[in-house]
């Protein structure tokens, strides 16, 4: 797989370009969550910034909602209260 991959991220940018960073991640093209399989064929290289990249937008967005609500409202000290 990575002799077929040529050890290169297999990752494309929006442009249609190849990533040119040596693959040092191998990815589940489709996650095992969601059927996929860890045949040859449904894995892939990516560059660790290409595979966090798709980590985070395959998982992150109920993190995201989390994240969220970390950001409370300013509310105003109590001792400031007359
Ligand atoms: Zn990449």
């Amino acid at each position: 797989m990575i002799r077929r991959d040529g050890g290169q991220c297999t990752a494309r940018f929006s442009d249609g370009t190849r990533c040119p960073e040596p693959g040092t991640d191998v990815d589940h093209i489709v996650p095992v969550s969601l059927g996929g399989t860890d045949d040859l064929e449904g894995l892939q290289l990516l560059c660790s910034w290409h595979h966090q990249r798709k980590s985070s937008s395959e998982g992150g967005r109920a993190a995201a909602l989390t994240r969220k609500s970390v950001h409370r409202p300013r509310e105003p000290h109590p001792a400031l209260d007359d």
